[in-house]
């Protein structure tokens, strides 16, 4: 059996039993390359439910919209490593309690699908630790070393040059599991500490300022350049920021569930004394 038919089976037994309230899965999209998410409710609707390499966007943000979790009852999801890793974000950050989440793990090394066992985040503890050992298999690496070695004038003026084309569309923070506030900064308007209009600046800072945010907690999913319609290399900062993170602080975002956040810890023998 494949491991599709598995998956859809395992989903029809929890939503029979009663175990899980819902299925949040990937369902055909408009082209045999895209996948859309799927929410299923009911055990005669999981036929429907797809799983091949074409699902990979993470789907953990929706179990922080709408207050889905509110009612206390479980709802189980199709993860991918860093889905999990950004289930452990949403947990060490209050977000939810991973105990009514049944994970549906799955992973898509070099394309190929593999089932991965385990259904609450503890099963996968060693997976994650194994991960933050690995060397990270990232998109446009040619591009992120070349940056790399620019200098920093140079560097700047990439930057400059990536960010003008942003259109404040928002599609990066809407598509983010870690961008879950009610009310971003951004949309604040007294004060407006962020220009909403269109330009390089106000672009700069926006970019910019999303990316410190996600410092330490962006778990490299992609989903938001794949959701920037103008295509900026969003990823390349969130991996480089990653990077600095982890050898700054040996910290690799989503390890456990109760994680302490990088950048909402210190330490009394911190060397850096201007803290205290
Ligand atoms: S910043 Fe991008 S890569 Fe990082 S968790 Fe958010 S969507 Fe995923
Ligand atoms: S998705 Fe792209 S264009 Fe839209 S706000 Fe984010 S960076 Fe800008």
């Amino acid at each position: 059996m494949s491991i599709e038919q598995q998956y859809r089976t395992r989903a029809k037994e929890l939503l029979s039993a009663g175990e899980v309230k819902m299925v949040i899965g990937y369902g055909a999209g408009t082209t045999a390359e895209r996948r859309r998410p799927l929410f299923i409710t009911s055990p005669d609707e999981t036929e429907r439910l797809v799983l091949d390499s074409a699902c990979i966007a993470n789907l953990s943000g929706y179990l922080v919209t709408e207050g889905l979790l509110s009612d206390e009852k479980r709802v189980a999801v199709f993860l991918r490593p860093e889905g999990i890793r950004a289930l452990n974000v949403l947990a060490a950050e209050a977000q939810l309690d991973p105990l009514q989440v049944v994970i549906i793990g799955f992973d898509l090394p070099k394309g190929e699908l593999k089932a991965l066992q385990g259904s609450s985040v503890d099963d996968f503890t060693a997976l994650l630790g194994a991960l933050k050992e690995s060397t990270p298999d990232v998109d446009g690496r040619e591009l992120l070393e070349k940056i790399e070695k620019m200098s920093p004038e140079e560097r700047f003026a990439f930057w400059q040059e990536e960010f003008s084309k942003c259109i404040k569309c928002y599609a990066c923070r809407q598509a983010c599991p870690m961008c879950y506030c009610r009310r971003c900064i951004v949309d604040s308007n007294q004060p407006q500490w962020v220009n909403t209009s269109s330009h390089t600046l106000g672009n700069f800072e926006w970019n910019i300022v999303r990316a410190f945010h996600l410092s330490g907690r962006c778990v490299e999913c992609g989903n938001c350049d794949r959701a920037c319609p103008v295509n900026i290399p969003l990823r390349l900062i969130n991996r480089k920021m990653a990077q600095e993170v982890l050898d700054s602080f040996n910290h690799f975002a989503g390890t456990s569930k109760t994680q302490e956040p990088v950048l909402a810890s210190f330490k009394k023998d911190d060397s850096e004394t201007f803290i205290l």
